[in-house]
């Protein structure tokens, strides 16, 4: 399994303001190169906390376009939220489309809401009494053919991954705006380290759109 979290931040290196709502960070060729990456990978992942603040789809920002011009046939990544207790809306755009949409949930999530979900065309996977066991989590995915994942947040689901030692590389998108707020999330909530930081070397640093991408690969 390989994972690349991939996010945009303000300059003060939150990913929304207090209010954590989707704020646009970056422009048209952040865009692109974050469709570049989604094309690359089988799966892409959120925390629920993404989906119940973004109500994200998690489609290719060109996929649409794509298949209206060309009717493509290229299998799209599928879409997985991290969910202990199966909380996503039945309705949310991440269930919408053709592409597979896996919830990862825990034995804590009510028999009811998993059912909703199935019905709702999700695929559910369990591993974990309370909380969602990512590594376990992981696996099983991988037994199902998914090999490479792509993070795009939120907060509280990037530093678990990182605690579990579970990134391979970050890319981050760093935004010409000031969020501030000490609510605000930032890029690795959850609750931080204080030892046994993880280290990170720096690949790549490329000015797009307004912005800056910057790249590392973990140690
Ligand atoms: P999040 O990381 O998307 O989701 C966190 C939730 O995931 C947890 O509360 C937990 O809820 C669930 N989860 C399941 N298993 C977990 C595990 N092992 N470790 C950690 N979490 C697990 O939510 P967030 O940190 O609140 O981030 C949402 C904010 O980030 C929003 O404001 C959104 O707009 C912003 N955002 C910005 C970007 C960007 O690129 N700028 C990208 C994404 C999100 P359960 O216990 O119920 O499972």
């Amino acid at each position: 399994m390989h994972v690349l979290v991939n996010a945009a931040v303000s300059a003060d290196g939150k990913l929304s303001s207090r209010r954590r709502k989707q704020i646009p960070i970056s422009g048209d060729d952040d865009f692109a190169r974050v469709d570049r990456l989604r094309a690359e990978v089988d799966g892409i992942v959120v925390g629920i906390g993404t989906v119940l603040a973004d109500d994200p789809s998690l489609v290719r920002h060109d996929e649409v376009r794509r298949r209206d011009r060309r009717g493509s046939n290229v299998e799209p990544p599928a879409r997985i939220v991290a969910d202990s207790r199966s909380r996503t809306p039945s309705n949310a755009d991440v269930l919408v489309g053709d592409s597979t949409t896996y919830i990862l949930t825990s034995e804590a999530a009510p028999p009811e809401r998993r059912d909703t979900l199935r019905e709702a065309g999700a695929t559910l996977v369990v591993a974990g009494s309370d909380r969602v066991d990512l590594v376990e989590a992981f696996e099983l995915l991988e037994d199902d053919g998914i090999e490479r994942l792509l993070i795009e947040g939120g907060g509280e689901l990037i530093f678990s991954l990182f605690e579990s030692e579970l990134v391979d590389e970050l890319a981050v998108y760093v935004g010409s705006v000031v969020f501030g707020g000490r609510n605000a999330p930032t890029l690795v909530d959850g609750e931080g380290f204080t030892s046994a930081f993880p280290n990170l070397q720096l690949s790549d640093v490329e000015r797009l759109d307004s912005g800056v991408v910057l790249s590392w690969t973990v140690l």
